[in-house]
């Protein structure tokens, strides 16, 4: 494995962002992993690890140790008359997993198709879409502790997941490598159609096949979210903020159109209304601007910089809070 000094990132992050890194490895084995890491623990370097770079700001110049998660492949470890238990490598990419599940008749992961990465980054923010989450699948997650070259498993309560959030984002955020996930997907077709779009888009079907399920994701992406291949972004920028609820009835008395849906005891908020409200699509900085459908995506026009898309997201951030008291939290990690 070749460690590469002052490596160009600009291909391996999703906003197409012109960053650098000190320091940068391509990772395809456990070996060339715990090679990775020693390199970086004899010069006490920081360890930043990449996967498709679809969630991410990079800025300027990465400082420490880059690795590119690359590792491939998958073993069936159990297949059952009702499910089949499958280990991962976190190289592998994310959409072609999920067809490849479907294919094998193996069910449940159809909502997620289309999200851009990689298996090892899904567990980090919890993937969800239409109304599924990744936490549902997750046997266990295999990682190595970046300090230490130790191997750890997590299972799917350790690994803490929430909305759009685990351990790997929280408490364990930059100390391990996520090697490979270990998924449990049914057999049967039950499917889980009733997120309004995906309704809509299945025109009333009433018992969807996961094969119709799987066409109306692919369309309703296809149709609504901008291609980073062809215009770079890195999906949502802004999480949903979730209220109280008496904090919700007093934004409310303020603004009664207010887009919200119940969220267990609490209300989550739709960043992308709360954005038009507040004039986002109409901000500019540089480059980087904000997508004309769709308020909570962030797009470089060609040669953004991340202070650019930064300054973007302070100001749209201000401009909500300033309307609506409400504080909208940056999806994205932000490295550098
Ligand atoms: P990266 O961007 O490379 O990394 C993201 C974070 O995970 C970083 O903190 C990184 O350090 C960490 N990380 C990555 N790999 C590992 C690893 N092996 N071990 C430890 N840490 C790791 N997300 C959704 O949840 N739902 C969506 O519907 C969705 N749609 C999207 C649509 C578009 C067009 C785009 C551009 C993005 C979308 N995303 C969505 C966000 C993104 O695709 C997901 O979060 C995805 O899981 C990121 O994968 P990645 O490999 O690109 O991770
Ligand atoms: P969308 O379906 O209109 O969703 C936009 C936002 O509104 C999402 O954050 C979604 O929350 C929320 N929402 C819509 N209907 C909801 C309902 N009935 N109950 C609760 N929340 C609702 O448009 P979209 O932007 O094309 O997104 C489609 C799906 O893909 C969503 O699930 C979205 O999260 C996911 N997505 C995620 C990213 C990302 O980068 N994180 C990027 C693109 C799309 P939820 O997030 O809880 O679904």
């Amino acid at each position: 494995m070749r460690i590469t000094a002052d490596a160009p990132l600009v291909h391996c992050n999703t906003l197409r962002l012109p960053a650098r890194a000190e320091w940068c490895a391509s990772v395809g084995t456990p070996a060339e992993l715990a090679e990775a890491l020693a390199f970086a623990r004899s010069r006490a370097l920081p360890v930043c690890v990449l996967g498709g770079g679809s969630n991410v700001v990079l800025r300027e110049r990465i400082p420490g140790c880059v690795l590119l998660m690359r590792m491939q492949g998958e073993d069936v470890l159990e297949h059952g008359d009702a499910v089949v238990r499958l280990r991962v490598a976190a190289g592998t990419c994310w959409h072609d997993f999920v067809l490849a599940c479907h294919a094998r008749g193996w069910y449940g992961l159809e909502n997620l198709a289309l999200i851009p990465g990689t298996v090892g980054a899904a567990p980090v923010q919890n993937i969800g879409a239409y109304g599924v989450e990744l936490a549902a699948f997750v046997e266990e997650v295999g990682a190595v502790d970046r300090a230490t070259g130790e191997r750890c498993t997590f299972t799917r309560a350790d690994c803490c997941f929430a909305y759009r959030h685990s351990i790997f984002k929280g408490e364990l955020a930059e100390r391990t490598v996520i090697t490979d996930v270990t998924f449990r997907l049914p057999l049967d077709a039950a499917v889980q159609a009733d997120y309004p779009a995906l309704r809509a888009a299945l025109d009333g079907a009433a018992d969807p096949t996961p094969a119709e399920v799987l066409r109306a994701v692919l369309a309703i992406r296809r149709q609504r979210l901008p291609d980073p291949q062809r215009l770079p972004n890195v999906g949502s920028f802004f999480h949903n903020p979730v209220l109280e609820r008496a904090r919700f009835e007093s934004l409310r008395t303020r603004h009664p159109d207010v887009v919200h849906w119940a969220d267990g005891e609490r209300v989550k908020l739709a960043a992308a209304w709360l954005v038009e409200q507040a004039g986002g699509k109409a901000m500019r900085e540089g480059a980087a601007r904000v997508h004309e459908r769709q308020a909570l995506v962030l797009v470089n026009d060609g040669d953004a910089t991340a202070t650019e898309v930064l300054e973007l997201a302070r100001r749209i951030a201000a401009a909500v809070a300033a309307r609506f008291g409400v504080e909208l939290r940056i999806e994205p990690a932000i490295y550098g």
